[in-house]
């Protein structure tokens, strides 16, 4: 028999720098990285009030619980940092009817980018003037869609659509309010960002070529577009602001080139999404009302130097407020100690619902839900069911040695990114998205089931 070493079990393996030593309580749940609502009663884990059992119990596995109070609590939370700003929550992160609901009543916009975020939009009631339609490629019955329903902005991506939504709006007879996006050459990952002169990458105008400054000509000839002003997106998972800072210092000089080529001064200046979240006790993202207040300085400090009134400023954050509020439960099948080195954990879900971090090398936490434990830590990596030796859920993380088949885990942070970008791999019925208050426990998105699956197969 293989001896473990004392402590730890493959401790050995420790990778550096991804996953410090094992927390003295392996049951601890950091407030950074768990929603509100989450605590331990007895060694059990407690979403918003229940019981992680009974909600296994009455919504099976895997399955996505979200906290209503901690969504609206951050969506709020951006509203009263932001406020004389525009905040637009990003559908993409995570979008439903009732979500979108949620985003209405706590006062923000809502960004959709596609045909189908805009249906939900739509059909939930969500105002049309306070939903923006991105993307890099809309198409016209989109962009029609778009036009007739009364979205308040389109954001331009192309000369292409700016021929096609003035077509559009001449032929339908409206006045459609634009954005164009601006590519500024930074790109922001976490706590690095690259400043460059040019863009290699599909969204947006260049600023640098000067395709920026021509789409503005192009835009301002058309009478049916309103060019309300610029937008730029850097990247995502951003914890400090020196991405936005050279972004800033950027489209405000274009805001000033604009005025002396044109004689008009743009009103509004959405600096994009990308506000990071932790999804890991690792993780430091900045206060958002620390962010909103340097965000603000360094628009006013750069307008005040191009001798530019202050535009309206916009925000668009997604994962920072669906992100956190997001917990999955999944049960456990089988345990398995990969030679020695490491314990791999397999769960019912994967790659399927999360798909983060095959694709990012995302890091997430999880822990023991189910029960309370006192079994010495052991490196463990979490992994689904699927067909790919790639399909990792949690990469690295402590679990107790004694975890076993019908433990529930937990995962931190998985509101924003998971169910929106889920597949049927393997034909895997996707995951429910289930709504958490206090009171109730609430199915916001069902289960998928073999029969939605088979119902697509005409044979
Ligand atoms: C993805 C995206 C966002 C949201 O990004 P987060 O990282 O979720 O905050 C905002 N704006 C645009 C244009 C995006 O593409």
């Amino acid at each position: 028999m293989r001896a473990h070493p004392a402590g730890p079990r493959h401790a050995e393996v420790l990778p550096v720098g991804r996953l410090g030593a094992p927390p003295s309580d392996l049951s601890a749940l950091d407030p950074k990285v768990w929603p509100a609502g989450a605590e331990r009663r007895e060694g059990v884990l407690y979403l918003a009030g229940h019981d992680v059992r009974d909600l296994a119990a009455e919504h099976g596995t895997p399955a996505i619980h979200l906290d209503e109070a901690d969504f609206r609590a951050r969506a709020r939370g951006y509203a009263a940092a932001f406020a004389g700003s525009d905040v637009f929550y990003a559908g993409k992160a995570f979008l439903s009817k009732a979500v979108a609901r949620w985003v209405a009543e706590e006062g923000l916009g809502l960004d959709v980018c596609t045909g189908g975020e805009l249906a939900v939009a739509l059909a939930a009631g969500f105002p049309p003037d306070r939903l923006a339609l991105h993307g890099n490629n809309k198409s016209t019955a989109e962009l029609r869609r778009a036009l007739e329903a009364g979205v308040g902005r389109v954001v331009l991506d192309s000369f292409a659509e700016i021929a096609r939504l003035a077509a559009l709006a001449e032929e339908l007879d409206v006045r459609a309010s634009v954005l164009i996006r601006v590519t500024v050459g930074v790109e922001a990952h976490t706590h690095e960002f690259i400043a460059t002169a040019h863009e290699d990458q599909k969204f947006g105008f260049s600023l640098a070529s000067g395709a920026a400054a021509e789409a503005v000509r192009r835009v301002l000839k058309h009478r049916n577009l309103d060019l309300a002003g610029l937008h730029s997106h850097i990247g995502s998972q951003i914890f400090d602001t020196a991405g936005f800072e050279v972004s800033a210092h950027r489209l405000v000089g274009l805001l000033g080139e604009i005025r002396d080529e044109h004689g008009v001064e743009l009103g509004e200046l959405d600096l994009g999404g990308g506000l990071g979240i932790a999804y890991t006790p690792e993780d430091d993202p900045a206060d958002v009302a620390v962010m909103a207040g340097e965000l603000r300085q360094i628009v006013e400090r750069e307008c005040a130097m191009s001798k530019l009134a202050v535009p309206r400023l916009a925000v668009e954050p997604g994962r920072a407020i669906a992100g956190p509020a997001g917990v999955t439960l999944y049960e456990v099948g089988t345990v398995k100690d990969a030679d020695g080195l490491r314990t791999y954990v397999s769960v019912d879900g994967g790659m399927s619902d999360n798909i983060r971090t095959a694709l990012y090398d995302a890091a997430y936490t999880c822990v023991l839900a189910s029960r309370e434990s006192d079994a010495e830590p052991m490196l463990s990596r979490v992994v689904g069911r699927h067909c790919e030796s790639g399909d990792v859920v949690v990469k690295d993380v402590w679990l107790p040695a004694d975890v076993a088949p019908g433990d529930l885990l937990a995962v931190a942070a998985t509101g924003a990114y998971c169910r929106s970008m889920a597949s049927n791999y393997n034909h895997t019925p996707r995951p429910p998205v289930v709504g958490l208050t206090a009171g109730a426990s609430r199915v916001l998105v069902r289960r998928e089931t073999e029969d939605d699956l088979m119902r697509l197969d005409l044979g």
